[in-house]
């Protein structure tokens, strides 16, 4: 088969490299992919907002069907697009993917169908959000309605900080229209794990789940970020839990969905706080998280491109997991998350042994790989438990200089 992944970052390099290890695809086409993923695709210069290029790409190669990676075609009908046209893709319907897009949508979603979630209210007007913070008291969340790159969320550990958040997105315009509706939610407090599900037709394929370190520093300090490292399996969350997290709100949502008349089909990533009261959904994302896919993916034990073929003709399938653990570590520019520097030069990575290396925002100059982004690459490792992938990820990066880049010497630190 041929597969078209779209999309540029780590996320999809995972993607890419899952498929080219798939005995039954031939060829992977990454649009516009990035540097680091020539070595298992082919990298094609479409934008993967050029839905037209896109999907003339993909009839004029017969690609057999085309992967989304990211959440802003999805959120603006990419799937819808090429469906119209009679290609096969895998994703969800822009209707869908406002599980997502819409955070107000999601946690309407949630309320009707009593899928256990914070308690919130959403606004508009910054007086009416400021007068329901001071009421409520700190800690709460504060979250743009919109899609923000993961960014848009600010846990207020103080009411004036509440405020700040709030004065930020409704009269700053931090996060544009994004901003403009804010969700100010019940702050949980617990253990935290992402369950990513492939979805088709109703039924529902379990990955095994992982957890990411949003901050951007040692000890979980420092701002949040798109995710510094993650790994999975996640020992402290029982199998009982896992099990309860699909029965109460995985199978509930996508059962939610389609009798709201928008099916999910695609990625549905749950992200799950272990509270005192059992699981509580935090949000629901249309695709793949980064980079937790960069530790799930690797433990599929299945033919990857076979499975989505199977799944996309309405076909039961199996799904397989290895039992051995996969820890990642993200390795990214001065700065971030705030502005950063791009251009500096990366140490050999062709030193590194024993691990992978995932591109995210690199770029090839003179045949060397130089930063292009806030989160450049992830390094990570597989091993008989999350110990010991961590020691083999960590043992790899001392061995050189990161100059200009920086990463977190701790993600693992709460595998128990
Ligand atoms: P999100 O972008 O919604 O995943 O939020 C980013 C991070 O903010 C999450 O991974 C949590 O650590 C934190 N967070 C979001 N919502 C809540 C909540 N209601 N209570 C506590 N922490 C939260």
């Amino acid at each position: 088969m041929k597969v078209l992944v779209i999309g540029r970052g780590g996320r999809e390099h995972a993607i890419v490299r899952q498929f080219a290890k798939s005995p039954s695809v031939t060829n992977v086409f990454a649009a516009p992919g990035n540097d680091g993923m020539r070595e298992d695709a082919e990298v094609i210069a479409i934008d993967e907002m050029d839905f037209a290029g896109l999907a003339d790409f993909a009839e004029r190669q017969g690609v057999d069907f085309s992967f989304v990676g990211p959440e802003q075609p999805l959120s603006e009908g990419i799937v819808d697009f090429f469906e119209a046209k009679g290609l096969r893709i895998f994703g969800p319907s822009k209707a869908a993917a406002q599980i997502e897009g819409s955070k107000a949508f999601a946690k309407e979603l949630m309320k009707k169908y009593k899928i256990p979630t914070a308690g919130y209210e959403t606004f508009t007007e910054a007086a009416a959000a400021i007068a329901f913070i001071r009421q409520h008291g700190a800690p709460i969340v504060i979250k743009a309605d919109g899609l923000a790159a993961g960014k848009g969320v600010v846990v207020a550990l103080t009411e004036e900080e509440a405020v700040n958040a709030v004065n930020d997105m409704l009269e700053g315009q931090k996060f544009g229209e994004s901003g403009s509706k804010v969700v100010i939610e019940e702050f949980l407090d617990g253990e935290e794990f992402s369950f990513m599900s492939f979805v088709c037709d109703g039924q529902i394929y379990p990955m095994v789940i992982s957890q990411d370190h949003k901050r951007a520093y040692d000890g979980d300090r420092g701002p949040n970020t798109g995710g510094m490292g993650a790994y999975s399996p996640v020992p402290q969350i029982s199998q009982a839990i896992i099990d309860e997290t699909f029965t109460e709100i995985v199978e509930p949502a996508v059962k939610a969905m389609a009798s709201e008349g928008t099916p999910f089909d695609g990625i549905l990533y749950t992200g799950v706080i272990l509270t005192e009261n059992g699981p509580k959904v935090i949000e629901f994302n249309a695709r793949f998280g980064d980079p937790e896919t960069q530790v799930v993916l690797p433990r599929m034990a299945t033919d990857f491109g076979l499975f989505i073929d199977t799944i996309l003709k309405g076909q039961p399938a199996q799904l397989e997991w290895d039992n051995q653990a996969v820890l990642g570590v993200v390795i990214a520019a001065d700065g971030y998350p705030e502005t950063v520097e791009k251009g500096a030069l990366l140490p050999d990575l062709a030193k590194l042994s024993g691990v992978e290396v995932t591109h995210a925002g690199t770029k090839l100059s003179n045949g060397s790989f130089a930063g292009n982004g806030g989160r450049v690459l992830l390094v990570s490792a597989s091993g008989a438990s999350i110990q010991s992938a961590q020691n083999k990820v960590y043992e790899q990066l001392e061995t050189l200089h990161w100059d200009g880049f920086f990463y977190r010497t701790d993600i693992g630190w709460r595998a128990k």
